[in-house]
């Protein structure tokens, strides 16, 4: 690069002057001088060009240097939101999980109850149909009535009308039965 710009330097000098043999030897020295005023200010130049190189040497490092640190600082905040999301993951997890086992529980305990009070209540109906049947067995034995034909009867009916009854009693079913009467056979 020097030399090439040196060629072009010696060349423009020489189209200006036109010919070296016109050129006395004080004008060959003072281009000299020059040329070598210019090599000194060339090489000043490329001096100042490799303390720019150098500076933006300096500088790239110092870019790549900041984009690792941004790079770093990416994949630290990288893995800090990932931690985190993994840690709302797992909260979220859990929460769900004991939400579960309070539901879970919740429906069993309801289930439960529903079964208790069922049975309970089922147990309650049996016994009151159970009362009710043991009622009406007590009312059966105590006070139904039944229908004698006069007082010497041997048979009791259950309706007034069988056998064309004209003039029927009616007693309790116990004083038919310890009287020693029978059931009628038409209308028991
Ligand atoms: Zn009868």
């Amino acid at each position: 690069m020097k030399k090439i710009v040196l060629f072009i330097l010696v060349v423009f000098i020489f189209g200006v002057f036109g010919n070296i043999g016109a050129i006395s030897s004080t004008d060959y020295e003072n281009l000299i001088s020059e040329q070598k005023e210019l090599e000194n200010e060339l090489s000043s130049i490329e001096s100042l060009i490799q303390e720019k190189n150098e500076e933006i040497l300096e500088l790239e490092q110092e870019k790549e240097l900041a984009l690792v640190a941004a790079a770093k600082k990416v994949e630290e905040e990288k893995l800090a939101s990932e931690a985190a999301a993994k840690a709302q993951e797992e909260a979220k997890k859990q929460e769900t999980a004991s939400t579960q086992t309070a539901g879970s529980s919740t429906t069993q305990s309801s289930s439960n109850q529903s079964t208790s009070t069922q049975s309970s209540s089922s147990q309650s109906s049996t016994t009151q149909s159970e009362a009710t049947q043991q009622s009406e067995a007590v009312v059966n034995e105590t006070s139904q009535m039944v229908w004698i034909k006069g007082s010497d009867a041997t048979i009791y009916h259950s309706s007034s009308t069988c056998s064309r009854m004209k003039t029927p009693t009616q007693i309790t079913l116990e004083k038919a039965n310890t009287s020693g009467m029978r059931a009628c056979q038409k209308c028991y």
